[in-house]
């Protein structure tokens, strides 16, 4: 009776877990290391993915061939697509298109749409708040008084400025004398 025994032993075979890509000794029916054959882990671990490892995502596929697919950027705001070789018993692929694979591009990209966010409220609460009537006359108002400022540094439009200004002092001076 120590011949099966010694047969089961054997079926043992070096597997792949189908989610995190671990080499792992198994049943050849196994599918998960042992870590993973516990539902509540693999759950735990596809709401929040290993820190180091964010860029990457577990691909859960029994392809015995490699084939092309196109994947869409997991970037908030993104949606570029981008084309993954998925290869037989392999599960780890990249999570984001070419130009976001670096964690500092992502970074960026978060920062820029942040501030662009963060301009289109203003501007959107700048017309929402400002008077219909106000707000041309703001706008006219401004050049108005930087042209005034720079005259005066240029002294050009002071003198005429000066031309108006005694004239009505004459017919002042004229009426009273
Ligand atoms: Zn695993
Ligand atoms: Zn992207």
């Amino acid at each position: 009776m120590q011949l099966p025994k010694y047969k089961k032993k054997k079926r043992i075979k070096l597997k792949i877990c189908q989610y995190c890509g671990k080499e792992f000794w198994g049943h050849p029916i196994a599918k998960y290391c042992e870590l993973h054959r516990d539902v509540k882990q693999r759950e735990k671990t596809k709401k929040s993915p290993e820190p180091g490892d964010s860029n990457n995502k577990t691909y859960s596929h029994d392809l015995i061939e490699v084939v092309e697919e196109s994947w869409i950027c997991e970037l908030d705001g993104c949606g570029k697509t981008y084309v993954v070789k998925v290869f037989p018993k392999q599960y780890v692929y990249p999570r984001f298109c070419e130009e976001h694979r670096n964690e500092f591009r992502r970074r960026n990209y978060i920062r820029q749409k942040l501030m662009e966010d963060i301009r289109k409220t203003r501007a959107a609460a700048a017309k929402a708040a400002a008077p219909k009537v106000a707000a041309p006359a703001k706008v006219a108002a401004k050049p108005a008084a930087k042209a005034a400022a720079g005259a005066a540094k240029v002294v050009v439009p002071k003198d005429a400025v000066k031309d108006v200004k005694p004239k009505p002092a004459k017919k002042i001076s004229g009426t009273k004398a």
